[in-house]
């Protein structure tokens, strides 16, 4: 579990229900995926029907779930929330289909993670609204329709090039989310600062925004931490000074960096001067599997412009000698 990590802990779970925003108002940010989504709804709800079949791409934590649940809330329908990962079978999805009420919301997390057999069965739900239950094995079988009522799927992906065109297709409305910009995140701190019952200044609030990676669940998780630290070190209000102190405490720095982000940072700067330097090589150096660098600490070194993916190998920009306070052994590009 790291602290700047985008996927849900057992802790985030916890919490997260009291700080999810309830409707399109409240949704912090995303203004073009707002504005778009709010006339799908109302013209939905102008013609009496249900909503055309949504799909949410972006990375873990930037607010997939909640605009599901804010789709349902707006159209004034129950949510079923269920995962790709979690369906295994055909079967599965069936009986998930069958018990939908009409006009309800199925919020499909991981969609692209479903089983082949699944998705195909997904395709003639959200056409017909019917699926084909196969009855049987063999010759003898046979395949039962059954008739579904209207549902709105909202499909979440982290990113809609995953998905296989005739599944992207059937969704009548796309919706990509960016990540946060730092004043977005100040506002998500803030709000979740008056739901937690904490005291944070606005400078305060900018020092954890800066650290939270564009993501409002990390923002969320960094304040929650700010805060302990807040009343057990200080008055319990949170400034900018005791932001800073409390982030340093889990090594978390002024971009949002972590220990193991830092250490392949340093690796690379000290050990073969700014790169290029294969994968292995630089994850052996810090004590860490291939996978671990390249699926937890590069894609955020790489959005920060701190490290490039280059055929030759591994490089650091400018960026990456100036972020550690380190001086280049020759010019560096970036
Ligand atoms: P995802 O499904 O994309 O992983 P979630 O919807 O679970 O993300 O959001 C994670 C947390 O971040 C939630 O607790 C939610 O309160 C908060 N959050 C996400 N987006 C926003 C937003 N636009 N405004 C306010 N809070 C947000």
């Amino acid at each position: 579990d790291r602290l700047v990590g985008a996927v849900a802990d057992s802790d985030d779970q916890a919490v997260e229900a009291a700080l999810r925003p309830r409707d399109l108002d409240e949704f912090v940010g995303q203004e073009r995926v707002r504005e778009q989504l709010g006339l799908v709804l109302q013209a939905a709800r102008k013609r009496g029907g249900t909503a055309d079949h949504v799909l949410l791409s972006g990375a873990p934590g930037l607010g997939k779930t909640t605009l599901s649940m804010i789709i349902a809330a707006e159209m004034g329908v129950p949510i079923r929330i269920t995962s790709g990962p979690a369906i295994q079978h055909a079967g599965d999805l069936a009986s998930i289909l069958s018990s939908l009420t009409e006009g309800e919301v199925l919020f499909l997390d991981e969609i692209h993670r479903m089983s082949r057999p699944a998705e195909e069965m997904l395709y003639m739900a959200m056409e017909d609204f019917r699926v084909d239950v196969i009855v049987g094995k063999g010759p003898g079988a046979t395949a039962i329709p059954l008739e579904l009522p209207p549902f709105t799927l909202v499909g979440a992906t982290t990113r809609a090039g995953l998905l296989p065109p005739p599944l992207r297709d059937r969704f009548g409305f796309t919706g990509h989310m960016e990540f946060y910009a730092p004043a977005e995140l100040e506002r998500v701190i803030h709000r979740s600062a008056g739901l937690l019952d904490v005291v944070v200044d606005a400078a305060g609030a900018a020092e954890i925004a800066g650290r939270s990676r564009g993501t409002p669940r990390i923002a969320n998780r960094l304040l929650r931490r700010v805060r302990d630290y807040a009343q057990v070190r200080a008055d319990g209000t949170i400034t900018r000074q005791t932001a800073a102190a409390a982030l340093e405490v889990y090594e978390v720095d002024a971009r949002g960096l972590d220990r193991l982000d830092r250490a392949v940072l340093h690796a690379l700067l000290t050990l073969f001067g700014g790169g290029p330097v294969g994968l292995s090589t630089l994850a052996v150096a810090v004590g860490e599997e291939r996978e671990t660098v390249e699926e937890v600490a590069e894609p955020f070194l790489v959005r920060e412009g701190l490290l490039a993916r280059t055929p030759r190998g591994r490089v650091a920009t400018g960026a990456a000698w100036a972020h550690l306070g380190l001086a280049p052994p020759h010019p560096t590009g970036g």
